[in-house]
């Protein structure tokens, strides 16, 4: 298990704009599996590869309340999404804040794994939230620019 620093908020590599992996070798197989500790140990629901210093177009999520279905996506890509959804968001790169934004309460997205099969996935509600959340991500968007309102500060009462 290897751990990677959290880049924060201020931090230049979080707004640019990620490449597409070309070819998943040995370094991204790591990256992907210390994308996944990483997001692990600090109880995130979703990393991009960008919020580690990394700016290619990989994300991991997992929604799932025990924490054992990982998601790895590879050069992903919205291309449906419908509804709306508006509710609080917050993000490993952001600590201790959270954010009321509205997103699309659907997406389907296409991507590759790490065998460099494409596949498709749907997902809803949260699923959809941070699968949107994270590609933006990618895009060197941080849900801070979409808040409706305020940011809340987690530490006060
Ligand atoms: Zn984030």
């Amino acid at each position: 298990m290897a751990l990677r620093k959290i880049r924060e908020i201020g931090d230049p590599v979080l707004e640019k704009v990620a490449k597409p992996v070309t070819e998943v070798n040995r370094k991204i197989r790591e990256l992907v599996s210390d994308m996944l500790d990483t997001m692990y140990e600090a109880d995130g629901v979703g990393l991009a590869a960008p919020q580690v210093g990394i700016l290619k177009r990989i994300v991991v999520i997992d929604v799932s309340p025990e924490q054992d279905s990982p998601i790895v996506m590879i050069n992903p890509e919205i291309i449906e999404k419908s509804g709306e959804q508006t509710g609080g968001e917050g993000c490993l790169s952001v600590p201790g804040k959270t954010g009321v934004v509205t997103r699309a309460n659907y997406v389907k997205a296409r991507a590759f794994d790490e065998e460099m099969n494409e596949f498709e996935i749907e997902g809803e509600e949260l699923l959809a939230r941070a699968i949107q959340h994270e590609l933006d991500h990618l895009d060197g968007i941080l849900y801070t620019t979409k808040v409706e309102g305020d940011l809340i500060d987690n530490d006060k009462e």
